[in-house]
């Protein structure tokens, strides 16, 4: 078990294009496991390869929905529909939330650990955690989206004047 840095926000790694995976290799097999631990020792719903600095077309998301983890590899999004606005908030940017729109559904298009291409259908929380982290691997921050203002997560924080 390994737990990588994440990167955050301001860190250029996070601004830059992806590449796309060619083959796996044991490095690679290493990194997403590593993006595994990451994930689930930071709490966090999905996980992008920039965030660990690292410049492929590779995401992690596990939304808690019995099916999950789903390993992305080259993630690219078919089709999208409908609307949701909720909260969202990024690893690369701890503490911090602000509310979002997105589609309701996405249906994407990746390929596993295996390479092997899949489709993947989801609604509600992991159609908006697929879009999140696919914008990742073209440089997006969430914040860009942020409807209103960013808010500091919990009612515990005291504002500084
Ligand atoms: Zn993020």
């Amino acid at each position: 078990m390994a737990i990588r840095n994440i990167r955050v926000m301001g860190d250029r790694v996070l601004e830059k294009n992806c590449r796309p995976v060619e083959e796996m290799t044991p490095r690679l097999e290493e990194l997403i496991r590593d993006m595994l631990d990451t994930m689930y020792d930071k709490m966090g719903v999905g996980l992008a390869a920039p965030q660990v600095g690292i410049l492929k077309r590779i995401v992690v998301i596990d939304v808690e929905d019995g099916h999950g983890p789903y390993v992305l590899i080259n993630p690219q999004i078919l089709e999208t529909s409908g609307e949701q606005t909720g909260e969202e908030g990024c690893l690369s940017l701890p503490g911090k939330y602000g509310q979002v729109t997105r589609p309701n559904y996405v249906k994407a298009q990746a390929q596993g650990m295996d390479m092997k291409p899949f489709i993947l259908e989801g609604e509600g929380l992991l159609a908006r955690a697929i879009c999140h982290e696919c914008d990742h691997l073209d440089g997006k921050m969430f914040v860009s989206l942020v409807e209103g203002e960013l808010r500091d997560a919990g009612s515990d924080y005291e504002e500084e004047e």
